[in-house]
């Protein structure tokens, strides 16, 4: 549990943490009329889209939605807990934070304590790396990678012994508890009740978040223990699901060359790195995901992957495709050549090679197509029928209507077909997808979304006057009145900050809420008549409860469930006449 600041030291704190003092140290802001503007550190820009209110104290971007309070900014710019960001801008503005229920130790402390142990056993890994005997054979295995000591030194590696405990003690002798050792997943705890430690004699390579603490360890084995890698399981600081290796170090090269590389293994990353292509990551013993990509996609718009192609595979999935493709984040395929990893290739064959090779990253899809196609063998009308169907049926994937034509021209010349027969294909492969599923992306929003919208825009520009139980004209509002499920967060955060007399943002649940909630306080309101904004709130809450009273209507029988039937018929004539009255 982590323990909560007081309110006290969060309202000086709020009233310090100037917002655009914090995010000029990460982008230079234009004063534009009583707003600043500046080039997103979230995503990359020739013209700037990130603005900035210093009087309502939130940020929005116009291009990528990223958004919210100063926390929210420092949350999402150093990857951090909301504690740890609060802790960070009170060490910068001097303000004293204390927690409630219990101490210090209690709350983020523990968290604290986590770190702490890692760091130390980093260190005690890394001196045993340089110094032990005992390391002889891990030195040797980077050596025989190619690696020297600077590069040793310069990531950190570690060595771990190979006896039962050795770190167990080590920790316990730096005044850390079993239950911390244990709860940093750096030993277990046996029946009988003697610690074991987790990784032994592996060679050690430290995760470090994105502010460069390390988190967590991968580690490879130096004789036949299995796993050849070893990694960190979940604890409260480290998830292998939301970490790439080496993003600490790379996060500025990436947001400067605007792509990151994305390979599997870490002495891929020591070793592109050491061929200077500074913005390579990865993946810490896990398929690439979903919050990975968010990841990456804080940084950059391009991801160049340099995987086995079956790991690209799996990324090749439509589930896949759909996933990156929505967060509008572009992912191209390096062909390494097959039996060497990218640390072989930038290793051996020196820095112009590697990048030759990743500038001859091609498109996901271009690869997911060869795939496809290559099964058919193209010798007849027939199969080459089949091909076409088959590679439109993965093109309509791709929500980019430009790109889509442009591997449409690839594919037709590829198989030897006229372009226009792929681009028949695609259009009864994607009408047919999206007569199942829905088509994805909808630009022009439903009346009552836009007016949901509108509403919430005005409520956060002036929550007090207008949500008001002493006559603020939006004081009727429930969460019913909002349809949308991401509206109805904003709404009962709006309510719930109101009773609290706090800023909303404190009750936003997750990044998302936060940044819609700055998105649609920091839009121009374009409301003339606020009363006939709130009226119409009401209006689509009764077309929809009309809707479903209807639809209850129709599934009673009237002859066998003759009182239900009749009092539901009662409630629909009464909400007709409600309705009625709006429409006069
Ligand atoms: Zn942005």
């Amino acid at each position: 549990m982590q323990g909560r600041i007081r309110e006290e030291d969060m309202a000086a704190l709020r009233d310090r943490a100037d917002i655009v003092d914090v995010i000029s140290g990460y982008l230079q802001l234009r004063k534009a009329g009583r707003t600043f503007k500046g080039l997103c550190c979230f995503h990359q820009e020739k013209s700037p889209s990130m603005m900035v209110d210093p009087a309502k104290g939130l940020y929005h971007c116009f291009g990528c939605g990223a958004g919210g309070d100063v926390f929210t900014f420092v949350r999402e710019v150093e990857g951090l807990s909301f504690n740890e960001a609060a802790q960070r801008l009170a060490d910068r503005f001097g303000v004293q934070l204390r927690f409630t229920g219990g101490s210090d130790q209690s709350g983020d402390g523990s968290r604290r304590r986590l770190i702490e142990a890692h760091s130390a056993a980093a260190a005690f890994f890394k001196e045993l790396f340089q110094h032990s005997p005992q390391a002889a054979a891990a030195r040797k295995y980077l050596e025989g990678r190619g690696f020297n000591q600077d590069d040793a030194q310069a990531w950190g590696l570690g060595y771990s012994p190979p006896e039962r405990d050795t770190l167990y003690r080590h920790l316990l002798g730096r005044k850390f508890k079993p239950k911390e050792i244990v709860d940093a997943g750096l030993a277990t705890a046996g029946a009988s009740g003697e610690h074991r430690d987790t990784f032994r004699n592996r060679l050690m390579f430290p995760v470090a978040d994105l502010s460069g603490q390390v988190v967590g360890f991968g580690a490879r084995a130096l004789g036949d223990e299995q796993p050849k890698y070893l990694n960190s399981s979940k604890t409260p600081i480290y998830d292998k699901a939301r970490i790439l290796f080496g993003l600490d170090r790379s996060k500025a090269a990436i947001v400067k060359v605007g792509h990151s590389i994305v390979t599997e293994g870490y002495t891929d990353v020591i070793a592109l790195h050491k061929v200077g292509m500074t913005n390579a990551v990865a993946t810490c013993g896990t398929a690439l995901g979903e919050d990975h990509f968010s990841l990456i996609k804080r940084f950059c718009d391009r991801a160049i992957l340099a995987f086995d192609a079956d790991a690209a595979g799996a990324v090749a999935s439509e589930r896949g495709f759909g996933m990156h493709a929505k967060m509008g984040l572009e992912v191209l395929i390096a062909p390494i050549p097959a039996g060497k990893d990218p640390a072989d290739v930038a290793l051996i064959e020196g820095a112009d090679a590697t990048k030759l090779i990743f500038d001859a990253a091609r498109p996901l899809m271009l690869f997911v197509l060869e795939a496809e196609i290559a099964r058919h063998q193209l010798d007849t009308a027939e199969s080459k029928a089949k091909a076409v169907r088959a590679a439109a049926a993965k093109l309509a994937w791709e929500p980019n209507r430009v790109a889509r034509g442009e591997h449409a021209f690839w594919v037709a010349r590829r198989i030897g077909v006229a372009p226009e027969q792929v681009m028949l294909e695609i259009s009864e492969a994607s009408e047919a997808s999206s007569a199942g599923r829905g088509r994805p992306a909808e630009l022009r929003l439903p009346g009552h979304v836009k007016v949901e919208r509108e509403a919430l825009g005005l409520l956060l520009d002036r929550p007090e006057e207008l949500m008001s139980d002493l006559g603020g004209i939006a004081a009727f509002l429930t969460e019913e009145h909002f349809d949308q499920p991401e509206h109805r967060v904003v709404f009962k955060a709006l309510k719930d900050a109101a009773q609290a007399g706090a800023p909303v943002m404190d009750f936003l649940p997750d990044p998302a809420s936060r940044r819609l909630a700055a998105e649609l306080a920091l839009a121009p309101v374009l409301t003339k008549d606020e009363a006939e904004l709130f009226a119409r709130l009401e209006e689509f809450r009764l077309a929809r409860q009309t809707g479903a009273l209807r639809a209850k209507l129709d599934r009673l029988d009237p002859s066998t469930e003759t009182a239900a039937h009749d009092a539901a018929f009662e409630e629909l004539m009464r909400l007709e006449d409600t309705r009625r009255g709006f429409e006069r």
